[in-house]
């Protein structure tokens, strides 16, 4: 049990760490890989360092500096979470929990680009099946996506739905899918229906009847996680106060999940906050 998980291991989630740890809080880091930084090859506009530094750099020193502090930092993808007395945060491998939780995992991945997708997003387009499974239930339905958050969102669906299939969209599945979940890995053309969504068409010009698809590209952002807890997300971005406090108490979030400016600055900035929030939070509780 910890006081405090923080989701993201990027300049957000390792300046919440540094807070929460010096704060006394017993602090676990779960981040996936380096995030933003890793593609930043020349930063000059942060404080502190004469010479343009490499991001990979900058964000390997702050987690080292998170690290000697007594940050407990885990590398691992952290495909679900829901709140039962405390938060409980699941990777594709463990289960964690925790009395508050930090969301910093970056802005989110960009939505597949497929034909209709938009138009039913609310009408059988979904992006959280926790959240929407039941409006589904005795449905052919399907995931979108083919890694472990994919996997993640079908299982949560298999109880509730007729039948679960994966759309792979061209790509072969990442992770080992159980026979109870159909793999269709045909290339997609566009999502059909009148008022809501009846059916998927693929590149061969084949259809396949479903009346819901829950969207699962990539990994689960900050968003997604947010929204499985109920709290208020606008677009991709998480509602927060300028405590970085969610509508849901000891749920926060910081970085460029929460918008505005995308620099490490105000990354940096928010995850102190958020970090210096939860050591109050925790001390109430
Ligand atoms: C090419 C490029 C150049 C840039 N140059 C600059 C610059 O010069 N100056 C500047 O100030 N900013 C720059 N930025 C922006 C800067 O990188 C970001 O604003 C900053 O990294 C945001 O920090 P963050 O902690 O919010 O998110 P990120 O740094 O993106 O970190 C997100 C973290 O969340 C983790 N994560 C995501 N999903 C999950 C999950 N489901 N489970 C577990 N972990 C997860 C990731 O592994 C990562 O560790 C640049 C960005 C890019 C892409």
């Amino acid at each position: 049990m910890f006081d405090v998980i923080i989701v993201g291991n990027g300049p957000a989630g390792i300046s919440a760490a540094l807070y929460a740890c010096r704060g006394g809080l017993k602090t676990l880091v779960i981040g996936r890989d380096f995030g933003s930084l890793s593609k930043a090859d020349k930063i000059e506009n942060y404080y502190g360092f004469e010479q343009p530094i490499v991001g990979e750099e900058l964000i390997q020193t702050g987690i080292k500096q998170a690290k000697r502090l007594g940050v407990t930092l885990i590398t691992s993808e952290v495909v679900g979470v829901s709140y039962e007395n405390n938060y409980l945060i699941k990777t594709n491998d463990e289960h964690y929990s925790a009395t508050s939780v930090i969301l910093a995992t970056g802005s989110t991945r960009s939505v597949p680009v497929i034909h209709g997708l938009t138009n039913f997003e609310g009408r059988g387009i979904s992006y959280c099946a926790e959240c929407d499974a039941f409006f589904y239930r005795g449905k052919d339905v399907a995931v979108l996506g083919d890694g472990h958050y994919a996997l993640h969102e079908a299982q949560a669906l298999l109880p509730l739905a007729k039948s679960v299939t994966l759309l792979t969209n061209g790509a072969n599945p990442k992770v080992t899918i159980p026979e109870t979940i159909s793999v269709n890995e045909k290339k997609l053309l566009a999502f059909h229906g009148t008022d809501v969504l009846d059916s998927v068409k693929f590149q061969d010009d084949t259809t396949q009847t479903l009346s819901g698809v829950f969207i699962a590209v990539g990994v689960a952002g900050s968003d997604d996680l947010a929204r499985k807890l109920g709290a208020q997300t606008s677009g991709t971005k998480i509602v927060i106060n300028e405590r970085m406090e969610t509508n849901l108490p000891g749920l926060y979030a910081a970085g460029d999940c929460t918008g505005g400016m995308l620099q490490i600055a105000k990354a940096v900035y928010e995850g102190a906050m958020a970090g210096r929030e939860a050591i109050k939070y925790i001390k109430k509780h």
